[in-house]
C-alpha cells in the first residue's frame, strides 16, 4: 500500500495518507483526498478542515479509541482537484482498510466520499444528515468540513447535521442500519460507486 503506483497521483505525492486512529475503530470517518498539510505530514485531516472535524468530534464526545479517519483517495491531487479515476484506482485499498479495521459504522465527509459508497444517494445536500446503509453497515453522510472554510453558508447545515448524527450515534455504534436500508446484496457497494465497480470487476484487492 505504501509503495502504490496505481494511478497518476503517485507522481506528485509527498506521502501516501493512509489512516489515523486505533486498529479497531467503532466509527470510521471517510473524507475525499489529502490536502497540502496531509500530504506533507502523511496523516489525514491535520489541516484547517481537520480542525473543524476535530471540533465536531469533540462536540460528539467521541473518545479517541472510538474513531478512525481515512480518505477515499490516499494521495494528494494537484490543486486539490478530486480525480474520479484516482478514486477508482484507490477503491481496493479503501475496501481493504474497511475489511481490516472492521468499523461498526461509517461517516462520509463530502459528496465524493458519499459517491464512493452510495452514488444513488447524491446530491450530498439531500443525503447529508440522515442514516443510510452500505454493505451491511450504517452510513451517515456529512458535508465536507472544508465547506465551512468557504463562508458561513453551510455552518447552520453542518451544525444541524451534527445534531442528527448525535441522535443516531447509538445506531452507528451498534452497527444498526435503518429499516429499508438493508445491504443491496451480499457484495458491499453494489450501488455503482468506485468501491462497487472494483468489487464487481472481481474484487481486485492487491496485497499491502
Ligand atoms: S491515489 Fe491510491 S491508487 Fe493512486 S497512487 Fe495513491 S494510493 Fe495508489
Amino acid at each position: 500500500m505504501r509503495r502504490c503506483r496505481r494511478c497518476v497521483l503517485a507522481r506528485t505525492r509527498t506521502n501516501i495518507v493512509i489512516y489515523r486512529g486505533p486498529p479497531s475503530p467503532v466509527l470510521l470517518f471517510v473524507g475525499e483526498a489529502p490536502g497540502r498539510d496531509e500530504d506533507r505530514m502523511g496523516l489525514p485531516f491535520v489541516g484547517s478542515a481537520g480542525r473543524i472535524l476535530a471540533r465536531a468530534i469533540e462536540a460528539l464526545s467521541l473518545e479517541p479509541w472510538e474513531f478512525g479517519i481515512t480518505n477515499v483517495v490516499m494521495c494528494r491531487p494537484p490543486g486539490n482537484r478530486f480525480l474520479p479515476e484516482a478514486a477508482g484506482a484507490c477503491a481496493p485499498w479503501l475496501q481493504e482498510k474497511i475489511h481490516r479495521l472492521r468499523p461498526r459504522g461509517l461517516i462520509t465527509l463530502g459528496s465524493h466520499a458519499l459517491e464512493a459508497f452510495r452514488p444513488d444517494a447524491l446530491p450530498i445536500t439531500s443525503a447529508a444528515g440522515r442514516l443510510w446503509g452500505w454493505g451491511g453497515l450504517p452510513l451517515f453522510p456529512l458535508l465536507h468540513p472544508a465547506a465551512l472554510l468557504h463562508g458561513p453558508r453551510y455552518r447552520a447545515r453542518w451544525e444541524e447535521d451534527l445534531r442528527s448524527l448525535r441522535s443516531v450515534l447509538p445506531d452507528l455504534r451498534a452497527g444498526r442500519i435503518p429499516p429499508g436500508e438493508t445491504a443491496p446484496g451480499p457484495v458491499p457497494g453494489t450501488t455503482g460507486g468506485p468501491l462497487a465497480k472494483t468489487l464487481l470487476q472481481g474484487g481486485d484487492v492487491p496485497s499491502p
